[in-house]
Order: C-alpha cells, then structure tokens, then sequence
C-alpha cells in the first residue's frame, strides 16, 4: 500500500484500484473482497511502533432477521462479490456453479500464470457454494430453479468417470444472475481451444508442447495468453509463437495507435510473431482461412476472439433476445425479485466496459439493494492487464468514446501514458503502461468531477 492514492479517507491502491477505508481498513471498492489487517501502533516522539500480533476482524454470525432465501447463479467474480457482501451482513447465502472448482477463483490468473487461484482461503459461513451445478431454467412465478448437478458416486461399477447426474428444483426468495460471459469460437471445424477456465488449463499444458503455437485475438486475453505462454517457453517448450489480429496493432481497438505501437514492440522483443490485418473466415485442416484470401497454418490454435454472454436460460421475461440482459440503476431485470450482474448485462442507459472490478461492484450494489433497499452509485474502477514486465491500467473513457488523444511517452522509465478527451479537451479517461499511480490516481479524480482538467492531469507525472 505503500504507493496508494489517498483520497480524503480512503485509500486507492495503485496497482488494481482497490479502495480502502483509511480508519477501519473496511473494503469500498473492488477487486479487493476482504479489508485490510489492523495492528495495534504506539507513536513514540518522531517513531511509531507496530505491534505485530494481528487485530482479527470478527466473525459474522448468521444474522435470522434476514429472511431472504439468496441464490446466486455463478460463482465469479460478480457472483462471488454478491455473496461475500451479503454473508459479512448475515445473510445466508447459496452460490450455484457450472464450474468443477469448489468456491470462487480468480479468473484474471489464469491467463497469467495458467493457474487458478482462490479469490480467497477463509471461506464465509454463511455461503454455501455448490459446485458442477448448472442452472438448466428458471420458473419466476414459482420462483423456482431446475438445476443439473454432477456428483461423485464411489459406487459406479465399469470404466469412466465416477459421477453421477442428478436433476434438482430449488426455491429461492431473490435471485442474481451472474454467469456472465462464454467464450467464443471461429467459424468452422472447432480446432482448438480458449482460455476461460479449469479444465482449458489442463488441456493447454498439454496443446502447446512443442508446437508452433498460433493465437488468435488482439485484445486483452489474446495478448495475455501469447506474452505470458512465451515467458513459460522454457517450461512449455513452445517451438514458435504467432498472434493474429484483424486491427493494425494489438489492443489499439481500445487504446488507440501509440499504445498498440508499443504493445507490439513489447510483443515483438518477446519473439512472438505478429499478423495484423488478418481478419479470420474459418479454420480448416490445422488452417486458418482468411477474409483477404491468404492462409496460415499452426501447431496448436488458442482462440482468445471475445465472449458470448449466458443468458440463453433465462425466461422470457427477463430476456428475450438472447443477448446481454437489461438492468436499471439497482440491477434489477424486467422480473420481480430477479436480479442480474457482472458481464451478462448492460445497464440502461450506461456505458460500459466488462472487467473484474466492474463485475464486483455490481454484484455488491444487488446485494446492497436487496439488503437495504439503496441504489449504489458505481465507483471508478481500473482495468489491468500484464505480461511481461507490461503492466497495463486503464479508467474511464478509451479511444472508441472520446473526442481525442493525447500522448505521453517516457522512454527512459519505459513509462507510456494516453490521455482520452472529450470536445472541451478535458480528460475523461487514461491507459498507463508502467504508470499505475497515475492511473489510480485519474480515478480518484474521475469519482469527484467526471473530468480532469488537463493541467491538473499533466500534474499526476
Ligand atoms: C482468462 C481471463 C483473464 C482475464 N483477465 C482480466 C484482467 O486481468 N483484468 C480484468 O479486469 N478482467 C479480466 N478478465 C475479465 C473478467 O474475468 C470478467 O470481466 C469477470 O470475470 C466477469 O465476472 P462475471 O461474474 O460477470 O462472470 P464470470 O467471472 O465469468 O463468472 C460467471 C460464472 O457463472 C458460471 N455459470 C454460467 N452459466 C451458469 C449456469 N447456467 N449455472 C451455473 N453457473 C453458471 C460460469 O461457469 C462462471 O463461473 C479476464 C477474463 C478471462 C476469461
């Protein structure tokens, strides 16, 4: 915390945007999910002693006034910020996940370090997670789920896994739909595999092997996957490494030419070969095919081509395109009791970029809004990527919704900055490379004026 942005009583922690109550330590903005350790000081003259043996935070106990029967469809990072806001108040809390892992994990690793790794290790007791539990429908005026759950069944007799499939109904008093997005697939034979969750990891280690790995997708989760893959050549033993993307330069789509120019440098100085302008028609024989005519074949393909959000489950009511679900500023859907968060929805009336932090606070202002009854207002959260050394931090505006751009480049410190403007040439948004603080800082900003003069802005550096 050491670097953290203080803003009158709050604590922004510059690396992923945290924010932190400066007297209590209390958590008031994601991603973090647990508050920070408190310890007893002493000031002496011009020194202040810090006595080591920790201040535990309470327990929670379950609270009976809550009444509410809370079931939360998906167990990341939307879902698992619903539940812990709701359990730490003493609600009683069921998180239902399709996923094999049993609790939340952090998603955002597993494009790092190609691992899973739990959000955290103290798990509330006023949360049940049930894993392998697939929401098949929802009943609204009944309030009822049909769920589908794979369980160990030591009994079963033969080969093949030892599992049985049951199919269950649930009750619930209040609902949050939180299962956010599925990965997407080129058109053609499904060669290949994405990187979303436990079981892509494992089949990964063993894809890339010795190939000529190629990935396909030029925004955040393909950049991540081929730097961070390239970084574990040794281990992987990777024979090449190419990225295809449809744009001129990686991640330019969001943040514009300068940025993309020195992602692809870094890509570049990695030994990652890259292939703009190749917009991909389909994958045939161990080939792509693409739009301008040309082809490229690969080793082993990793799709990273964006998401598709999960709601095709969901009644009528509450969605009957398919498509991202609308919710109003307490995110709630068009059906009575039934709310929905994280990167399956889209606010009215609000633009919005998916990200983890972004997903935790709507989940915490569901269960806000079912605990109290109170609109939350969304906080200023970052967005971060890193591979390599490359730590990327972005808020507010990107390139797509801005009037124009201003650039700041530090070659010396390896430090690039854009600033995104809006017509009055006032900042409404920034993406850093190797600039955090000053990203955490705009947000801080962000939160008071919804703009930062740009004399103001030219301060933070
Ligand atoms: C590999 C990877 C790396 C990423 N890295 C970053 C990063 O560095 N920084 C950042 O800001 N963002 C990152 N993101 C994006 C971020 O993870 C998402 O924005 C965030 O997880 C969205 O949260 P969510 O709760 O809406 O959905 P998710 O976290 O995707 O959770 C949805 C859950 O619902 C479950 N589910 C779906 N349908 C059902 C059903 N019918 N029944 C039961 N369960 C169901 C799913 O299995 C899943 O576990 C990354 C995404 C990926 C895939």
């Amino acid at each position: 915390m050491q670097k953290a942005q203080r803003n009158e009583n709050e604590l922004r922690c510059h690396c992923h945007g945290a924010i932190f109550d400066l007297e209590s330590g209390a958590v008031r903005c994601a991603p973090a999910l647990k508050p920070l350790q408190k310890y007893k000081i002493r000031m002496d003259n011009d020194s202040i002693e810090v006595d080591l043996d920790k201040l535990l935070p309470q327990s929670t106990q379950r609270d009976d006034s809550i009444s509410e029967n809370v079931v939360i469809i998906g167990g990341g990072a939307a879902g698992a910020a619903a539940a812990e806001s709701l359990a730490s108040a003493g609600a009683y809390v069921k998180v239902l996940s399709k996923e094999s892992v049993a609790g939340p994990y952090d998603r955002t690793l597993i494009s790092k370090r190609f691992a899973e790794v739990p959000l955290t290790k103290e798990v509330n007791e006023n949360i049940s997670y049930l894993s392998s539990t697939e929401v098949l429908s929802i009943d609204p005026k009944a309030k009822l789920l049909r769920v589908k759950r794979i369980l160990p069944d030591p009994n079963k007799i033969g080969c093949g896994p030892k599992k049985k499939w049951t199919f269950e109904e649930m009750r619930y008093s209040k609902l949050i739909v939180a299962t956010g997005m599925r990965p997407r697939y080129l058109p053609g034979q499904s060669s290949g595999i994405t990187v979303y969750n436990s079981s892509d990891v494992e089949r990964l280690q063993e894809l890339v092997s010795g190939k000529r790995v190629t990935v396909v997708g030029g925004s955040y989760l393909g950049v991540e996957t081929a730097a961070n893959l390239v970084m574990l050549k040794k281990k992987n033993k990777l024979e090449s490494m190419t990225l295809v993307i449809g744009e001129d330069h990686p991640l330019s789509t969001p943040y514009g030419e300068m940025i993309g120019k020195v992602v692809r440098k870094k890509l570049e100085d990695f030994g990652i070969e890259i292939l703009s302008e190749s917009v991909v028609e389909k994958v045939e024989d161990e080939k792509l095919i693409f739009e301008h005519g040309s082809e490229h074949s690969f080793g082993a393909l990793i799709q990273c081509i964006g998401g598709i959000p999960v709601t095709s489950f969901l009644p009528e009511e509450v969605n009957f395109t398919g498509e991202l679900v609308s919710v109003n500023d307490k995110f709630q859907t068009s059906c009575e009791d039934i709310y929905a968060v994280g990167d399956c929805v889209k606010i009215d009336g609000v633009s919005y970029n998916p990200h983890w932090a972004a997903a935790q606070e709507m989940g915490k202002a569901a269960a806000t809004h079912i605990l109290t009854g109170d609109a939350t207002k969304l906080r200023q959260t970052m967005v971060w990527s890193s591979f390599g050394k490359v730590h990327l931090r972005s808020v507010g505006a990107r390139a797509d919704d801005c009037s124009s751009q201003k650039h700041y480049i530090d070659e010396t410190s390896d430090r690039y900055i854009t600033a995104f403007l809006n017509e009055n040439e006032h900042v409404i948004g920034c993406v850093t490379i190797n600039g955090d603080p000053v990203c955490a800082q705009v947000a801080n900003l962000l939160e008071i004026h919804d703009h930062v003069r740009l004399e103001a802005f030219e301060c933070l550096f």
